[in-house]
């Protein structure tokens, strides 16, 4: 018997007429049916195969590729050379098809090894069993949305590292990306879940653990990050509850009954009303028990949101709180308590918590300067910074918030930790605030990179125009991304996000169609690279007053688009400085491999991300403020500024507080300051030593830095290659105060 020996390996039976159907098929495709002359010629060459066999004896095993050979000479010693030709065409398809396999399944098993760890997500534990899991299934999504789901439009401009599609693994789901919670409603109504419903909140206690609860449950309903806008505002009836109840305990305690005190709702009393305060041992007693309990609940809260793990590799919830606005005694309670706890940091060690962001509210006449209200907890808010990272800072009097209501803190300013804001809602149902936060989010963003559209232009006679129009026409073509993406996520069924949509976490969602919570949402248009853009351009970037003027320009471009879009469209497209936190680094890889080392553009191993300025650049902290000051009111989708400063800061709060006012007095909406956090893992001591704990000696050393926003574990194993290097490279702004 005939063998033949496959590709992997196996040994079969030699078939005939597999080649002569082989031969057939090239002719079909050809002349569109089959001649006599081919099924003749068909036959002809098998045979000649077969006798091929018979030269030999029975131990001659050819392979597929021997006889693939045969073939395409019988076929070349035809009349029909073009025939031939398509047969050759049609192998090198396949085997092009087969490569690719080859390399997709080597890129999944890399990742099941974790034989080659990126670091692309720095809260994935990529050696994890969760993180190896995850890891080869996002390639798999990924192949899958490049492949079946994007357009070509899309696919190119993502291929051609023009315009990225983030989060790709979550595309062919049509998942959207993060949400602010409503957290007021869900505390006071409770909620339910797949397994069981909660009753609503009755003490500080519950109302934090809820809140842990509810970061968990929504962040796997979407792929990005989860946060409160105003959380001391939230918490005010619960303090009124816990203290209504303590005050009850110590008055039966003292005076052996309780039924003077009975009131229908104690959320409707504050706990410094005169009815309480006539019984001061009473009121005494329950405002201590009442601010342990708020503190206590708070260190829980920090403790549960650094330890439950609830997606793959073995990550936490991206989470963000926002606070600080609240003058009420209750809110203020709780705000000191958010803080304290901040400051005092998690476990035995007392370790900075990574989650959550914290980002402190300032607004003039309630905590900016003293004699206001809230001044005292914005010097504690500046004491947690200097030693903790968090909180960050926003900014409720940004301009581009205008509209907002005093009287309604969801209106606020407030942000995730990465940055992204929602801005005013095209879609706000009438009689509502279009600034209003909670229930809204960002639904996807796409990147520009702009470096990769500067290299198509900068030979042109006018560099600077060639690439406005380029862009212009980006622009555009992102836009279509976004509403292409869009329209796949509001096809999906409602039961895809039961929780989110049967509890109401998704502001105007009418029981019908996603598309009616979906539309108040954020479409965002992002960019990467400003600094290296300008330096392909004009040689200069935006810490000149040339390349100011060229950024502005640039700016405004992205600013007009996305309102005429908003407008034509009836959908809430935004600028956005995005957080690159992986597409610095890839980015460049591609680019490089492109373009190769260009200097001040592409010799290192990261773009600058969005507008920043290079984090080399040895310039002040207040000359930074300035210059991303220009840039940051073109964006109303989210952006941030960061000050790098030295570990001595904690011993110079007053320092701090000036630079974090003259951000805010420069009308920057986001604002975060790095300072080194290294702990040594075996004493706890915190500072800035990098190899050696000055404390006791150890070198088993935690290098807390700050990417996107978020904070994350040891830079040095989490980051990735660019991301590291860009931490390395950041000038300490700090050294020029
Ligand atoms: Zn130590």
């Amino acid at each position: 018997m005939k063998k033949i020996r496959k590709r992997d390996g196996r040994i079969v039976d030699f078939d005939e007429q597999k080649i002569i159907n082989a031969i057939l098929a090239a002719f079909k495709s050809v002349d569109g049916k089959i001649t006599e002359y081919a099924t003749e010629k068909a036959i002809n060459i098998a045979d000649y195969i077969q006798g091929y066999y018979e030269e030999d004896d029975d131990a001659y095993i050819p392979n597929v590729e021997d006889i693939q050979d045969l073939v395409e000479n019988g076929l070349m010693s035809t009349k029909r050379k073009d025939v031939a030709k398509e047969y050759i065409l049609y192998r090198e398809e396949r085997s092009r098809a087969r490569r690719k396999n080859t390399k997709f399944m080597e890129t999944i098993a890399e990742k099941l090894m974790a034989s080659n760890v990126q670091n692309q997500n720095a809260n994935v534990d990529e050696h994890s069993f969760g993180g190896r899991m995850g890891e080869a299934r996002n390639e798999l999504m990924k192949d899958y949305a490049i492949n079946y789901m994007l357009s070509d439009l899309a696919k190119n401009n993502h291929l051609n590292n023009e315009v990225y599609v983030h989060d790709l693994d979550s595309y062919a789901v049509g998942m959207h990306n993060c949400l602010t919670i409503p957290f007021d409603d869900l505390l006071a109504k409770g909620f339910n879940t797949r397994q069981t419903d909660v009753r609503p909140a009755n003490s500080i206690n519950t109302a934090f653990q809820l809140v842990a609860v509810l970061f968990q449950l929504q962040s796997l309903q979407q792929f990005g990050g989860v946060s409160a806008s105003h959380l001391d505002w939230t918490m005010v009836p619960y303090v009124r509850k816990s203290f209504f109840k303590h005050f009850k305990d110590g008055f039966k305690y003292l005076y052996g009954k309780e039924e003077e005190i009975g009131i229908p709702d104690p959320t409707e009393r504050s706990i410094d009303s005169d009815f309480y305060k006539q019984y001061q041992k009473v009121y005494t007693y329950a405002l201590e028990k009442t601010i342990r309990e708020a503190e206590q609940a708070a260190e829980g809260m920090y403790h549960n949101l650094n330890t439950l793990q609830s997606r793959s590799g073995n990550q936490l919830p991206f989470t963000s709180i926002n606070y600080g606005t609240c003058t009420l005694p209750e809110g203020r309670l709780i705000i000191k308590a958010l803080l304290k706890g901040s400051i005092k940091g998690v476990g035995r060690l007392h370790k900075t918590p990574v989650f959550p962001c914290g980002i402190f509210q300032l607004m003039k006449g309630v905590n900016r300067v003293e004699g206001d209200p809230n001044y005292d907890l914005y010097q504690l808010a500046l004491e947690s910074t200097a030693k903790r990272l968090y909180p960050n800072y926003v900014n409720v009097d940004w301009s581009i918030n205008a509209g907002y209501d005093k009287n309604d803190p969801k209106t606020y300013v407030s942000t995730m930790g990465c940055r992204t804001y929602n801005g005013l809602d095209i879609n706000a149902e009438p009689g509502t605030n279009p600034q209003t936060k909670d229930g809204r989010g960002n639904i996807a963003p796409v990147t520009i990179i702009m470096p990769t559209l500067a290299m198509r232009v900068k030979d042109d006679s006018n560099p600077v125009q060639g690439f406005l129009n380029l862009l212009d026409e980006k622009i555009n073509e992102a836009k279509d991304m976004l509403i292409e993406r869009y329209n796949w996520i509001i096809s999906q069924n409602p039961n895809s996000a039961k929780f989110m949509y049967e509890n109401g976490l998704m502001l105007g969602y009418d029981g019908k169609t996603i598309e009616s919570a979906m539309k108040h949402g954020t479409l965002a248009i992002g960019q990467l690279g400003l600094a290296e853009t300008l330096q392909i351009l004009i040689g200069k970037d935006h810490t000149t007053a040339e390349g100011m003027e060229v950024a502005k320009r640039i700016e405004q471009l992205f600013n007009n688009k996305c309102k005429t879009f908003k407008e034509l469209y009836r959908l809430n497209f935004g600028v956005y400085y995005t957080p690159a936190e992986n597409l610095c680094h890839t980015a460049m890889k591609k680019f490089k491999a492109k373009y190769g080392e260009i200097p001040n553009v592409s010799d290192k191993e990261y773009f600058t991300n969005s507008t920043h300025v290079p984090v080399w650049t040895e310039i002040s902290p207040f000359e930074k403020i300035d210059i991303e000051a220009e840039l940051a009111k073109y964006s109303n989708a989210g952006c941030i500024t960061y000050i790098e400063l030295e570990g001595g800061i904690q011993n110079n709060l007053k320092a701090l507080e000036q630079l974090v006012n003259y951000a805010m007095d420069k009308d920057i909406p986001y604002f975060a300051v790095n300072v080194p956090n290294d702990t040594c893992l075996e004493c706890g001591y915190t500072g800035e030593f990098n190899d050696k704990c000055p404390a006791c000696g150890s070198e088993d050393i935690q290098q807390l830095r700050r990417v996107t926003g978020y904070l994350t574990g040891n830079y040095k194993t989490a980051f990735n290659k660019g991301k590291q290097q860009e931490v390395e490279m950041r000038y300490k702004h700090g050294k020029k105060m």
